[in-house]
């Protein structure tokens, strides 16, 4: 996304014949989703959303057209703002397709540069709301629903540039919708067959986001999904109907939640964050902070985070399981990560760089956190957060050395200065931690646009309050948005059982 976001329609505002703004729900990469209702006081007509008819008198109460019942309605609409891409939405919505897996638009505006989208609102969520992870009985249906929906488009001449997870509309009964496609086509006959496999990558990347960590072989078949294995939706359907009840089966103790939220003010996401089992005893919990601008410091963070799950991984399988040995494979990964983010930025020309605070749990019960930069690890133990990551930032060293308080230190000038990082020299310095965890335990890894506006004592009393780590994860992304949500947000939340 390349154009600036354009500033927000405040509520009340009027939009088209009959909608008002009643607020801005969420924001995405490219996106603003409003409510709005037809409620205009300001309309003497009213229309009717059975028949269309546009001007019912406002006092009466049915349809001058069709007869039907006039009631106020509500809507969410998803505004957009990359103009050279509106047409194929607009021919998208002019073939008026019907699917029980598609939330077709009911109108789309143009106005002032945005095209809104605008689809009846029965209290559907987003999916950008969902913690990380899912049920894999969810997850799997997903995949099923989704892949049916996309061999219909295909079917109808329907392509999609690619498809994310602010794609997907989750109903009252936790089905799934799509809506507000970003489409590459629109034509007359059905998608090329060697073309069809474009959208299941991208849902294999979706779906691997929801996967839990636990779920080791599901997670292998969905990254073999988002490695373009499936040539197109109705085999990657297949191969998930034939795997269904194996991997419906197997349950795990969902015991780590993870979050990343692009935040109201910035426009990119350039926070990613990763988690893998190693093995049975070993499992690692990453999140990192990329920075290097546009198509930087997103690559940054993801590479990080890939090549550091990757790396330990591959070294449990071959190093013994004592402490000392957890820790310079930590070590080790962390210095394969840096080296590949550099050899990155230096094929690209770019400065782009990341912080990465990671842990890994060795049976449950020692965690050996490593960070480099700003991305904090914290302790939830009883009732009480303690920090266990320091900064390596200037101004935490200032305030090591006296010179500002940790208060001054918040909204410091300076505070985004980063003194280690991740891909930028050749060796890095690591901080390692040894936490013995105790059951009970909540460890926090966050990128500082959560503790950048949650304050210590808030995070503390939310991780107090919300004992579920899916609903504690929500509620801290909440809590960095009323902070103001300045920069992106990206959280784990793992528990010691
Ligand atoms: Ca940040």
């Amino acid at each position: 996304m390349t154009t600036e976001r354009p500033d927000h329609l405040p509520p009340g505002t009027h939009l088209g014949d009959h909608l008002k703004v009643e607020g801005l729900v969420r924001l995405s990469e490219g996106r603003m989703f409003y409510l709005m209702n037809d409620n205009r006081e300001d309309r003497p007509t009213r229309r009717c959303w059975e028949c269309g008819h546009p001007d019912t008198p406002r006092e009466q109460a049915e349809c001058g057209n069709c007869g039907a019942p006039l009631k106020d309605r509500r809507f969410l609409v998803s505004a957009r703002w990359d103009e050279e891409r509106f047409e194929y939405y607009q021919r998208f919505s002019r073939l008026g397709l019907k699917h029980p897996g598609l939330a077709p638009p009911v109108e789309v505006i143009t106005h002032e540069g945005q095209l809104y989208s605008v689809i009846q609102y029965n209290g559907e969520g987003l999916m950008l709301d969902e913690a990380a992870p899912l049920s894999n009985q969810r997850i799997l249906d997903l995949a099923q629903r989704v892949s049916g929906t996309l061999a219909f488009l295909h079917h109808n001449g329907v392509r999609l540039q690619d498809l994310t997870r602010a794609n997907l509309l989750i109903q009252p009964d936790n089905t799934v919708r799509l809506f507000d496609l970003e489409v590459a086509s629109v034509n007359g006959s059905p998608v090329n067959e060697e073309q069809r496999g474009h959208e299941i990558a991208f849902l294999g990347e979706v779906l691997s986001r929801y996967c839990d960590v636990g779920a080791g072989s599901l997670c292998s078949f969905l990254q073999s999904v988002r490695e373009g294995e499936y040539i197109s939706p109705a085999s990657f359907g297949r191969a998930v109907e034939k795997r269904f009840d194996a991997f419906a089966a197997e349950s795990y103790p969902s015991l780590a939640s993870g979050m990343s939220d692009v935040g109201l003010v910035r426009q990119l996401n350039e926070d990613n964050w990763g988690w893998r089992k190693m093995s049975d005893r070993a499992t690692l919990y990453v999140v990192a902070d990329g920075m290097g601008g546009h198509d930087g410091g997103e690559v940054a963070s993801r590479v990080a985070v890939d090549t550091i799950c990757q790396g330990a991984t591959e070294r449990e399988q071959e190093t013994p399981m004592g402490l000392d040995a957890m820790e310079s494979l930590l070590d080790e990964a962390f210095q394969t990560a840096n080296n590949t983010v550099k050899e990155e930025a230096e094929q690209r020309g770019s400065d782009m760089g990341t912080t990465l605070v990671a842990m890994l749990v060795l049976d449950g019960r020692m965690g050996f956190i490593a960070n480099v930069g700003d991305s904090r690890a914290y302790l939830h133990r009883g009732e009480e957060l303690f920090q266990v990551s320091r900064d390596h930032s200037l101004v935490a060293k200032m305030v090591e050395r006296g010179r500002i308080t940790a208060e001054e230190a918040r909204t410091h000038p300076h505070s985004n200065i980063l003194l280690r990082t991740v891909g930028t020299e050749r060796d890095i310095d690591i901080d390692i931690f040894r936490v013995e965890l105790e059951s009970g335990d909540k460890v926090l890894l966050c990128s500082d646009g959560l503790w950048g506006e949650v304050e210590d004592r808030d995070l503390e009393s939310l991780l107090n309050t919300y004992e579920d780590t899916r609903i504690a994860s929500r509620e801290l992304i909440r809590a960095a948005h009323h902070g103001g949500g300045k920069d992106n947000v990206t959280l784990l939340v793992v528990t010691v059982e």
